[in-house]
């Protein structure tokens, strides 16, 4: 049952984690029931399924966008979600300010942060998000909001490996947070864990996890 699923992640987390509840390739009827649970903040992964939910979901829902952001889209997205999770290129940044400019919108926005080892997930290498930061690059920008990092552990069972993943993206964080804090008025937010290693995000530091599955079930692509 989702309504218990959500009751239970709702007693379980920590005070100050949050749940974005990952509802993509879910149809509308399980959003509402999580919804009808207390459930406020969702995710989803692809424009073209967001849009059509946001017209059919209450307004106070909080939506996440978490999926690879196409240059192309970013025009349907930007004033409809409040954060967007994904962001994997300065040149998107760029694109989602540009946009809200001409929209008169402020978009928040989390910089996506690549430890894992599969070759396919994208993000920031760490070290290319620091010289981002420390060319202040940032500080052209006017009408997004940094709020902080993204980043997913690798694809394994094995615990150690996850949770050194988890405690590279709070390093990245950590190391932002202290060289340019000062200007970066809303980075506070840490966005890491899935269903399977939730925990130990948590453990390593998280505020925000995202959880599909486990409050879903499956997912038929
Ligand atoms: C699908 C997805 C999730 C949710 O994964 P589950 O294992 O179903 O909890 C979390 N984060 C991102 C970026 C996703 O694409």
């Amino acid at each position: 049952m989702i309504s218990e699923q959500i009751k239970r992640f709702k007693a379980e987390l920590p005070e100050g984690v949050n749940l974005v509840a990952v509802s993509k390739f879910h149809p509308i009827e399980l959003l509402k029931e999580a919804y009808s649970a207390g459930q406020r903040i969702f995710g989803e992964s692809r424009v073209q399924e967001l849009l059509p939910k946001i017209e059919e979901m209450p307004k106070d829902v909080k939506w996440h966008f978490i999926g690879h952001l196409q240059s192309n889209k970013v025009k349907a997205l930007v004033g409809k979600v409040s954060l967007i999770e994904s962001v994997d290129s300065v040149k998107l940044l760029e694109l989602i300010d540009k946009e809200s400019q001409n929209k008169g919108v402020e978009t928040n926005v989390l910089m996506q942060v690549h430890v894992a080892k599969e070759e396919t997930k994208f993000g920031f290498y760490p070290e290319e998000l620091l010289k981002f930061f420390g060319d202040k690059r940032y500080a052209s920008l006017t009408n997004v909001r940094i709020c902080g990092v993204m980043g997913m552990a690798s694809n394994t069972d094995d615990e150690e490996r996850v949770r050194a993943d988890f405690r590279d993206i709070y390093k990245v964080f950590q190391k932002i947070k202290e060289n340019f804090g000062a200007e970066l008025k809303h980075f506070n937010s840490v966005s890491m864990g899935m269903s399977g290693d939730y925990q130990i995000a948590i453990e390593e530091g998280s505020n925000y996890v995202r959880i599909g599955t486990a409050i879903f079930g499956e997912r038929e692509y």
